[in-house]
């Protein structure tokens, strides 16, 4: 089976060093705080062209982007532009929040939010926009500042699936007033369990980011503020001190296969995914449309090659968010993705021969009679 990321791989080849890094951290007593969290903000923030002072590392994806939430001062009565095709925490942390996530639709070349309607959904209520660079495609920040800039919104970027992509030869994430990273074990770049990071462009949003991650202190028994536990944990750290090293290979990797998938489906005249002009996206995800789409899935992983539908229910339908009002009509176009999007196996680890066996299936299957 080709597995959609391939941990097993990756794992295996950094053994060794994955358990030298968390032997260290075992042997330090230093779990919680201390050198590894900070040595791995370091490592992040420079990384983007950035202090470390700049980067909080958090427990998760979640609490990074809630952190810069509250920071932003977003709360009860706030409303928060948020894309429909993406993962439910964008929006959950909204509600987390106290505020209301607005849902946009999205534009059908690159399935990230569409400006104009976002542009639509501005209300005097709104506060904030939460762009994401889905499956690793920068969204087109020129757009997401000049309408922030109009309307007074802080812009906060979803970087969960977009370490270290390019909008414009600058790395997301440096753009808007803060970004949200997640690690979770499967993103491109993975922890071995949950762990997240805030990179804010002022030290003064990153020194109230730190705060409410760490119970409000700024002393060891001085709470200034009521926080919360929303740290990392230094196994985490440690682990992501070792992969960032490897994060920009797995990047080229990621790359080449995603080029050669283009190359495959265009002759094929499948729709895929358009990268936004002058962006250099990561692929966390090599999404493509098919017409009927189970038939799909079912006669690839019959050949060895598993799928994924990323995501299958736009957030405005989902049922967490029933209360919010919205209606099957309302996102035309996120509702035409989520029925027909298809996620082909792509990661640092995947070999050539690999995806040219996923290409080989994909030809016979939309050749076939799909
Ligand atoms: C994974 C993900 C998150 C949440 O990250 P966690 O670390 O799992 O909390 C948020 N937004 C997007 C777009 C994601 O893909």
């Amino acid at each position: 089976m080709i597995p959609l990321v391939n941990l097993d791989r990756l794992h295996h080849e950094l053994h060794d060093e994955l358990l030298d890094a968390m032997d260290a951290v075992l042997r330090s007593n230093q779990f919680i705080k201390g050198p590894f969290t900070e040595r791995f903000e370091a490592e992040f923030a420079a990384s983007h062209g950035l202090p470390g002072e700049n980067a909080v590392a958090c427990s998760s994806g979640t609490a990074a982007l809630y952190l810069a939430l509250k920071t932003a001062g977003v709360g009860a009565g706030d409303e928060v532009l948020v894309p429909a095709n993406t993962f439910i925490a964008t929006a959950e942390a909204v509600c987390h929040a106290g505020a209301r996530p607005v849902f946009v639709d999205i534009c059908p070349a690159t399935y990230g939010l569409s400006i104009e309607s976002a542009a639509r959904a501005v209300s005097p209520s709104t506060r904030a926009i939460i762009p994401v660079h889905l499956y690793g495609n920068p969204c087109d920040m020129g757009k997401v500042l000049s309408l922030a800039d109009g309307h007074h919104l802080t812009v906060i970027e979803d970087c969960a699936q977009a370490h270290l992509a390019r909008f414009k030869g600058r790395p997301v994430g440096t753009i808007g007033r803060f970004a949200a990273y997640s690690f979770f074990p499967g993103k491109n770049l993975g922890g071995c369990g949950d762990a997240g990071l805030v990179v804010c462009r002022s030290a003064e949003d990153a020194d109230m980011v730190r705060r409410l991650a760490d119970h409000g202190r700024s002393q060891k028994y001085t709470h200034d503020i009521v926080g919360h536990n929303l740290r990392m944990d230094a196994i985490q750290a440690a682990v992501l001190s070792v992969k960032l090293k490897y994060l920009p290979q797995w990047t080229r990797t990621r790359r080449a296969h995603a080029a050669a998938y283009d190359g495959a489906l265009d002759s094929l005249g499948l729709k895929r995914l358009v990268p936004t002009a002058a962006a250099e996206p990561v692929y966390h995800l090599y999404v493509l449309e098919v017409e009927r789409r189970d038939r799909f899935q079912a006669a690839l992983r019959e050949d060895g090659v598993v799928t994924g539908v990323h995501y299958p229910v736009p957030l405005h339908l989902q049922p967490a968010f029933s209360d919010l009002g919205y209606v099957r009509g309302d996102l035309p176009e996120a509702e035409r993705a989520a029925d027909r999007v298809v996620s082909l196996p792509i990661c640092g680890a995947l070999q050539d021969n690999e995806r040219d066996h996923v290409l080989a299936q994909v030809t016979a299957a939309a050749t076939g009679h799909l």
